[in-house]
């Protein structure tokens, strides 16, 4: 799972906005190429897990949208 994490770097402490996996610790400062630790704040999810997390509803919606646009191409 990749989310937004914030990295501040040990030497520099410049902070970087990443969008990487959930479990990584450090990685590179964009400014100087020292070692970035994470910082521990609260990770912003992106929506775009958000349909994953429901497929059956989304597969619903799809369905009932498709047949919608046949009916519609059927009578015209
Ligand atoms: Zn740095």
């Amino acid at each position: 799972m990749r989310i937004t994490l914030d990295f501040e770097c040990t030497s520099c402490f410049h902070i970087d906005e990443r969008y990487i996996d959930n479990n990584t610790e450090y990685t590179e400062c964009s400014e100087c190429g020292s070692k970035a630790k994470r910082m521990i704040s609260t990770p912003t999810i992106k929506l775009e897990g958000y349909s994953g997390s429901f497929p059956g509803a989304a597969a619903a919606w799809e369905k009932k949208h498709r047949m919608v646009a046949h009916h519609q191409e059927a009578n015209s």
